[in-house]
Parts: structure tokens; C-alpha cells; sequence
């Protein structure tokens, strides 16, 4: 690890920072960043750093004051805002306490803060107050993390960093070890550093540069010790990935289905998962055949990991559907036996409302990789971030050949619940369609892009599945600015069966599986009968027919190897009741693909898939996006009735009875209605038309 401090950089942040917020905290959000930037110090909040300086008040006065790291900021993008200021003085004679408890911990921070709007500090903040020392640098860093956590770990870490750095052993995150912390220092009052067992490393100086200095150098001092023990190879995988990666394709949907937890709402009867792979050769290496089994099903190197990762993984061989769901369910009894266990032995058990579900967040499944899962991409990403860390720690040690030691599961339980590291988790308004996988064909047009805009909205994850080309690449861009990791582009042929077969796939890959289907691709011709050519006829029937066909079979063998229901949302037409002359192809097989629709209504029930249409008229475009139909049929409708763009469009608005423009937003307002499941229809056609009573479905 480099020692990154640049005397340019820093003046840089002095010029930027300092005129508002004085040089110390320019420079602590300088050397914060620098932390923030090495993934092997810092993961998703994982550590804090303080100054101590002053404070002007409102008469003038400067008082002492400390600025720490706030919850929900990570180092890597700190901003001076990021460090909360807090009255050091009335912090600092709350060491004088023999006890305080987490509530109380809290509320004193947040009533000492400077600025009331400050974000509350972190959990760690009176252990930055009672050190003396100006600035204070904390991190979980990987190398720290190998010595502490083997049998025998505080000698190592004394062999390696040498007796200027004291070693405290594990002491739950708060009060107690902020108090412990100060009188360790207290009795070694010269030394440069601490390391806390099983936690993590703090330096300190007075300056920003000498605290994170120590920090590079002892952490490089750790690579290097360990460097020099690794005696044993690493391991060599016995399956490539792409052996890895076709069995994980087809077990993914029965694991996301076995994870899935059964609710009492009839609607909404699942509690879903979102699945993030991780499988490279040094995973595949590390899960081996299972000889490092007992290693890897150790407890997690940080007890802030808990409430991510949760105490243990679940080790999967099973591949069978039976098998996964029975190793499941074993997991869940091991975990509400573990809360039994320790909450009854420490502080009781959280109320019902507050105890986290029982599912595992990371899965082990030899030969096929580790799976990582959250109710959200967002989450299950966080989860796989540290599985990374957690068994690249893991698998050195092994080499190392040491033995994994990690906190009681007292202290686990703890921390795991632990109030102030659940407020980190707090909801904080989950969408309505945040767990769910969806998936859009003809997305690129403009009822497509509307409907992904809705969806997206709601907190879907959405594949957005289009031919190859411009639409589908400007809509992807479009639509990940806006909401990023949720948005995959998938090039997907509705005409071909393997190339559906090949977009589900990939979507299982990214995600774990697929809730929620829209049918929407679709051509349109404008011929009479008369004057009909049959491979004009044929091309409508190979995308309205077929591909709709392509994909109901794929969706229903996937619902049905994933167990947790689904919906389907055809994109229909007020042709299906009302056709119009010249317009034969486009109705007819458009009238095709809906009674397909109808048809899964009746074949899916039984998996509680529900398949539903939605009948628009005419929609011209969706912002700049103007729709593939009225490219078609636009200059063939104005011809025939002598008007432009604009009358055509009020020609269309005014045949409704509503006098209803119809926009993108309202279809897909109406595949919302059906997708968020409001009332328990299948089979059923909802009109977006202003009111067309020929084409009104009976
Ligand atoms: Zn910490």
C-alpha cells in the first residue's frame, strides 16, 4: 500500500476547504478520502476518522469542538459536512461514567452536535473523544483483520507492529470499548497506534499527514509479515467459470425461490430477494470440494459486518429444488436457535418487530461461486463487497496456516442488534416494486421506454430488452443516470427462441431470476387485404405471435422453477375489439398474441402467475421518442383523412369520449396497476382509450 499524501493535493483541498471550513477539516477531509479511496482499509462505512479544533459560536467565542465521521457518509467522497461537530468539552467528562447505555449514548451526541442539521456521528465517536490526540484515523483494514482474528492473534500482531502499538482485546463497539480504548492509552501513554482484536486499527497524530502516515506504515508492516508466512499455495480450482456460470444460471431461480419468505397478504405473498454472484477463480479455488468447509462457516471478520452478511453463510451442495429449499429452511432454525440462545443469555430478545428475518445474505455452493443476496441489488452488492474481503482475510490465513478466530456468538448477537447499527438499515420507505425483477421487450419505443420509467420508479430492477442498436444503447444511458445499477440492457431477438433463452438467462445472472414480464414488442402494417403481401403478413406474425409465444413458454418454465408466482403484462391494442380496415395484419395477429395472454391467464393460475392486457389506443410518442407504430401508420392515416402530424393526433384525441390525449405514462400506469397486484384479476383486459365503446372488451 502506497503512502498517497501529496503536498499539492493537500494545498488543494486548503485552498477549496479552508476559507469556510478552516485548514484542519480541509485537510481531514483530504486524508479521510485517501482512507476511503484503498478497498483494503476501508468497505461501506467501515471506518471513521475525527480532528479536534474549535467552534465559533454566535458571540464570538471559539470553543472546543470535535468533528467526526457521520453515519451514511463514506470516506471515499467525504465532503467537510461529512465530519459532525460536536462540544468536546461536555463529551469528554462523560468518562467519568461507569456505564451509559446505547439510547442514552445517542442522544447525548446528537445534543451536543454544533450544528443541530449535522447527520448524527458515528457509533464509535466517544472513542475519538476520550484519545487526546488531534487527529484519529480508524480502519478495518484487511491486513489488521488476518493477525487479529487467528488463534494466537495478539501475538502476531505484537511480532509484527512491534511494542509501540497496543492490542486490546474485542470489546463490543460503544460505551465500553470507547472507555476501554481510553485507558489502554492511558497506561502507554507513548505508543503510535491500537489495534483492536477482531476490529481494527487506530493511529492517531497531529497532523492529518502523521496519522495517516502511521496507518500506511502499519498496515504495509502487517502485508509484509504476513507476506513472509504465507507457507502454503494458494488453492486451484477444480471447475472454470464458465462450467461456474451455466450451473449457476440454472440453480439461481430455485435458490431466489427457497430464499423468497411466504407472507399472510394473498397479493403480495412473498417476501423476494435480489441474487449478486460472485464467482471468480479464486473463489471457485477457495469453496474447493469443501476441505476449507469449516474456515469459511466462521463468523464474520468484523462484528459491524453483521448486520450485512449475518453471523454465518450458508453452505448449499444440493442443487436439486427439494435439497435447497431443506438446506434453507436448516439455516433458518440454526439462526432463530442462535437468537434464542444468545438473547436469552445477554439482553433478551428484541422485540418481534425489531428481529431480522431468518435467510442467509450469503450463500457458499461449491462450484459454482458464492451468492450474495439483499432485498435489494443495492444490498445484496454490499453483501458481495464483503464476502470478497471476508474470504480473501479467510483464505490468507489459511495459507498462513493459522487457525480463524472470530467474536463469541455473544458478542455477535450484540452487535447484530445492536440499536444504533439498525438504525445503518432503516427502510426508509421501501418502493412498492423494490424487490421484484422485470423485464421489458420493445423498450426502446415509446410506449416501452414510458413503461420502464414507471417501473423504474417503483424501485424495480428492469431489463431492458430491445434489438441491438442506437434505441437500445441511448435508453440504457438514459435510464442508469437516472437509476443506475438497477438497469441492465439486454439484446434479445423476440422472433428467435434461443435468443430469448439467452436474455432470461442473462437476467437470471445479474439478478437472481424474473418477477414480472411486459409484453410489449411489436410491428405494425398498414395493407388491405386486397393488396396484402404475405411476408409483410409473416413478419407481424413472427414478432406480435411468436415472440409473444417465445416468451410466455420461457417465463412459465422459469415461474414455475422459482415457486414464488409472477405477472405478465401484455401490451395489447383496441384493435383486438375494434379493428380498422387497412389494417388487417397488425389486428389480427395482434389479436393472436392476446389470446395467447388469455390462454396463460388459465394455464398460470396454478403457480399464482397472473397475465393481464392492457388495450391503448393510438400513442404518437414519449418525449423525444416517437413510436415505431405511428412511424408506420402516421403517413398512411393523414393521406387518408387529409391531415398533419398534430390533426392526426386530435383527430385521435377527439374520437374518445373523454377527449383524452393518450400518453406513454398512462399505459403504463395501467401495466403499474396490474404489476403492484391491486386487486386479484387474471385474465382481464384494462382499456387506455378515453373511452372507445366499440372497443370497450365485453
Ligand atoms: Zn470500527
Amino acid at each position: 500500500m502506497d503512502n498517497r499524501w501529496s503536498a499539492a493535493e493537500a494545498a488543494q483541498f486548503v485552498f477549496r476547504y479552508a476559507p469556510r471550513w478552516g485548514e484542519a477539516l480541509a485537510l481531514r477531509t483530504y486524508s479521510s478520502r485517501l482512507l476511503g479511496g484503498e478497498r483494503a482499509l476501508v468497505l461501506h462505512g467501515g471506518g471513521n476518522t475525527s480532528v479536534k479544533g474549535e467552534w465559533l459560536n454566535l458571540l464570538g467565542e471559539k470553543i472546543p469542538a470535535i468533528f467526526v465521521k457521520a453515519s451514511g457518509w463514506n470516506l471515499a467522497g467525504i465532503e467537510p459536512e461529512g465530519h459532525s461537530p460536536l462540544a468536546l468539552d461536555f463529551l469528554q467528562r462523560l468518562q467519568g461514567l461507569a456505564t451509559l447505555g446505547d439510547a442514552e449514548m445517542v442522544q447525548a451526541l446528537r445534543a451536543n452536535l454544533l450544528d443541530p442539521a449535522a447527520a448524527t456521528p458515528s457509533i464509535e465517536t466517544l472513542l475519538h473523544v476520550f484519545l487526546p490526540h488531534t487527529f484519529i484515523d480508524h480502519t478495518h483494514a484487511d491486513a489488521i483483520l488476518t493477525l487479529t482474528n487467528q488463534v494466537g492473534g495478539a501475538a502476531l500482531i505484537a511480532e509484527a507492529l512491534g511494542d509501540e502499538v497496543i492490542v486490546l482485546p474485542y470489546v463490543h463497539p460503544g460505551f465500553a470499548l470507547s472507555l476501554a480504548v481510553a485507558e489502554a492509552f492511558a497506561k502507554a501513554p507513548h505508543s503510535r497506534a491500537m489495534v483492536l482484536m477482531q476490529h481494527g486499527l487506530l493511529t492517531w497524530g497531529e497532523t492529518a499527514q502523521e496519522s495517516y502516515a502511521a496507518m500506511v506504515a502499519l498496515v504495509n508492516r502487517a502485508e509484509r509479515f504476513i507476506a513472509q508466512r504465507l507457507h502454503l499455495p494458494p488453492p486451484v480450482a477444480r471447475v472454470t467459470l464458465a462450467e461456474a456460470r451455466q450451473r449457476y444460471a440454472e440453480l439461481a431461480p430455485r435458490l431466489r425461490g427457497a430464499l423468497a419468505v411466504k407472507t399472510e397478504d394473498a397479493d403480495h405473498p412473498w417476501q423476494r430477494f435480489v441474487l449478486r454472484p460472485l464467482i471468480t477463480e479464486e473463489i471457485l479455488a477457495l469453496l474447493g470440494t469443501g476441505e476449507r468447509r469449516e474456515l469459511l462457516l466462521s463468523p464474520p471478520l468484523t462484528t459491524d459486518h453483521l448486520i450485512r452478511i449475518k453471523p454465518l453463510p450458508l453452505w448449499l451442495e444440493a442443487q436439486d429444488t427439494e435439497g435447497i429449499q431443506a438446506a434453507v429452511e436448516g439455516y433458518r432454525q440454526a439462526y432463530r436457535a442462535y437468537l434464542q440462545r444468545e438473547g436469552a443469555a445477554e439482553t433478551g430478545m428484541p422485540p418481534p418487530e425489531q428481529l431480522f428475518d431468518s435467510s442467509p445474505r450469503l450463500i457458499f455452493m461449491p462450484g459454482v461461486g458464492v451468492v450474495c443476496a439483499g432485498h435489494t441489488s443495492a444490498d445484496a452488492e454490499i453483501a458481495r463487497d464483503l464476502a470478497v474481503q471476508t474470504l480473501a482475510v479467510k483464505g490468507v490465513i489459511a495459507r498462513m496456516g493459522g487457525q480463524y478466530e472470530g467474536v463469541t456468538p455473544q458478542a455477535q448477537f450484540a452487535m447484530e442488534y445492536y440499536g444504533p447499527q439498525r438504525a445503518k438499515l432503516a427502510p426508509g420507505g421501501a418502493l412498492p416494486l423494490g424487490q421484484r425483477v422485470a423485464l421489458v421487450t420493445g423498450a426502446a419505443g415509446a410506449i416501452g421506454s414510458g413503461i420502464c420509467r414507471v417501473l423504474l420508479e417503483q424501485g424495480c430492477h428492469l431489463a431492458v430488452v430491445d434489438l441491438p442498436g442506437e434505441g437500445l444503447d441511448s435508453l440504457t444511458v438514459e435510464l442508469q443516470s437516472a437509476h443506475g445499477g438497477r438497469v441492465v440492457p439486454v439484446a434479445m431477438d423476440v422472433t428467435d427462441a434461443q435468443s430469448v433463452a439467452s436474455g432470461l438467462r442473462e437476467v437470471i445472472q445479474k439478478w437472481g431470476g424474473l418477477d414480472l414480464l411486459i409484453l410489449n414488442a411489436g410491428l405494425a402494417h398498414v395493407s388491405s387485404l386486397e393488396e396484402m403481401q404475405s411476408e409483410a403478413f409473416q413478419r407481424l406474425q413472427r414478432v406480435n405471435v411468436e415472440g409473444t409465444l417465445h416468451l410466455l413458454s420461457a417465463a412459465a418454465r422459469h415461474f414455475r422453477c422459482q415457486g414464488t408466482g409472477g405477472d405478465v403484462v401484455l401490451i395489447s391494442t383496441k384493435n383486438v375489439f375494434a379493428p380498422g380496415a387497412n389494417f388487417g395484419a397488425y389486428s389480427a395477429t395482434k389479436a393472436a398474441a392476446h389470446q395467447l395472454a388469455r390462454i396463460a391467464s388459465l394455464e398460470l393460475a396454478a403457480l399464482d402467475v397472473r397475465v393481464n392486457m392492457v388495450a391503448p389506443d393510438g400513442v404518437f410518442s414519449d418525449g423525444k421518442r416517437s413510436s415505431g407504430l405511428w412511424a408506420e401508420v402516421g403517413p398512411d392515416r393523414m393521406r387518408a383523412r387529409g391531415l398533419d402530424a398534430a390533426g392526426l393526433e386530435s383527430y385521435y384525441q377527439n374520437r374518445n369520449l373523454l377527449k383524452a390525449r393518450i400518453t406513454a405514462t398512462h399505459v403504463a400506469r395501467a401495466v403499474l396497476f396490474f404489476a403492484t397486484r391491486q386487486t386479484p384479476s387474471t385474465g382481464v383486459t384494462l382499456p387506455v382509450d378515453g373511452g372507445l365503446p366499440d372497443a370497450t372488451p365485453r
